[in-house]
């Protein structure tokens, strides 16, 4: 069996971001392979967890990825300050006799971006709406790495570990099965500490806010990596909580055009043509313009509404709307070429992340963690799609017994989607075209 195979049969996904399946995205030969070990989002640690304790395991997948598509250049992108990290990194290559080379990142945000990564390694500019694929590059999330390595040994995924910190009492990373609930992980963390509060599934930047009594029943996958408790009177949960329209009505309002958006907007500094001042002055205007398909080369880091803007517009969520009315109506981007990223004065523009904890309100709350608690929960909620692609299509019914690693969803190898496995031993006590409901005993 080849290794697209045995990635496709243990439905691995992309462990860092929106979960694209992993056996697309090693399809052909390509000049680069970059493990991305530079876990960007505030108060996230569980890619660095891995580093410092599974180290071997990510450098062997790695190489079993390097040998798939044509033994490219391969670099791991760490962080400069990842001291325990790289050393661990550096032994497992050392041991394995692996031709690849560490690259210690200096800490700025969003430098985990695939976008914003390719550039730091190779010098070259993604194009706006493209897919570092189109160069010649493969960029995999380091936990992803460590998930291929134990899909060589048959080994499905089953289970995550996700950072939970935050307003809980005892701030720790939870290795918990695909599909436990927010509820658990919270409850896995001591519970919230405050009477009040949200929380947010994924990192502060890029992540989802949930009501306390709406993420008891929020289920987290494979690609979910944190979930954050908040007091409901933090800037982040008010900034979210704001509905759309009053999003635009602020915009309209308040927009002063002074272009700080996009002076710091991370795709900008690296030659994309995105300009999400002028997205908003569109919105603003009204009608059709140019410039609001540049809002398709956006990648929702955030950084121009929780961090640039002066004046509390949300670009990114303007962009995100136009995005979608774009593509239902089947536009693309027109022009996909690259400006030269020197003219953008990119090594002073960098935001770094202390400056961003500071910003976010979130200096309070911890970061460093290396305490780890199994969770083991009676019921899974698990997800048939989970991530980007088709859902797969259930394989169980009501009232099945199933062991962990059993198949319970299914997609062919060449459909956008990826093979889901039950989490715990138990019962299956619900199956919907969207969901496999898993109760142990
Ligand atoms: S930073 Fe804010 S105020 Fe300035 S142009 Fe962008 S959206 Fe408008
Ligand atoms: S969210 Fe804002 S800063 Fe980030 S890529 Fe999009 S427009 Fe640029």
């Amino acid at each position: 069996m080849d290794l697209l195979e045995q990635i496709y049969l243990a439905g691995v996904i992309g462990a860092g971001g929106a979960g694209f399946p992993t056996h697309h995205k090693l399809t052909r030969p390509v000049q680069w392979l970059i493990a991305n070990g530079a876990e960007c989002e505030p108060l996230v640690a569980s890619g660095r967890y891995n580093m410092r304790h599974s180290a071997d395991q990510i450098v062997a997948g790695l190489e079993a990825v390097r040998q798939a598509v044509g033994r490219p250049r391969c670099v791991i992108a760490t962080k400069a300050k990842y001291g325990s990290e790289t050393e661990a990194l550096r032994s497992a290559i050392s041991q394995a006799g692996v031709p690849a080379e560490i690259r210690p990142l200096e800490d700025f945000y969003p430098v985990g971006d695939e976008h914003v990564l390719v550039y730091e390694i190779t010098g070259l500019t993604v194009p706006p709406g493209g897919l570092p694929l189109d160069l010649g590059v493969v960029v995999l999330n380091v936990t992803t790495l460590m998930n291929i390595h134990q899909a060589t040994m048959s080994q499905p995924v089953t289970r995550h570990l996700a950072t939970v910190t935050g307003s809980v009492a005892a701030p720790c990373l939870v290795d918990a099965p695909v599909g436990a609930t927010g509820d658990d992980l919270i409850r896995a963390a001591g519970g919230a500490t405050v009477s009040a509060w949200a929380a947010i599934q994924g990192g502060p930047m890029m992540g989802r806010v949930h009501s306390a009594a709406a993420i008891k029943q929020v289920d987290f996958g494979k690609a979910d990596s944190a979930l954050i408790v908040l007091p409901a009177s933090h800037r982040l949960v008010g900034f979210y909580d704001q509905p759309y329209e009053a999003q635009l009505a602020d915009a309209k309002t308040a927009c002063i055009q002074c272009a700080r958006c996009t002076d710091l907007c991370p795709r900008f500094l690296i030659g994309q043509r995105i300009r999400p001042h002028r997205v908003v002055r569109a919105v603003n205007r009204g009608g059709d313009s140019a410039d609001l398909v540049d809002a398709l080369a956006c990648g929702q880091c955030g950084l121009c509404e929780l961090f640039a803007c002066p004046q509390g517009v949300a670009p990114r969520q303007i962009s995100r709307q136009v995005k979608q009315q774009l593509r239902a109506a089947g536009r693309s981007l027109t022009d996909v070429r690259v400006r030269s990223a020197q003219t953008t004065d990119r090594q002073n523009r960098r935001v770094w992340q202390s400056q961003l904890i500071e910003r976010l309100d979130l200096a309070d709350y911890p970061t460093a963690l290396d305490k780890v608690v199994r969770l083991d929960p009676d019921q899974v909620i698990i997800r048939l799609s989970q991530g980007v692609g088709s859902a797969a299509r259930p394989e169980v019914k009501s009232g099945d017994q199933v062991k962990v690693g059993d198949l319970i969803g299914w997609v062919d190898q060449s459909e956008a989607g990826a093979l889901v496995h039950a989490s715990i031993d138990g019962r299956v006590s619900q199956v919907t075209p969207a969901v496999v409901k898993l109760e142990s005993g």
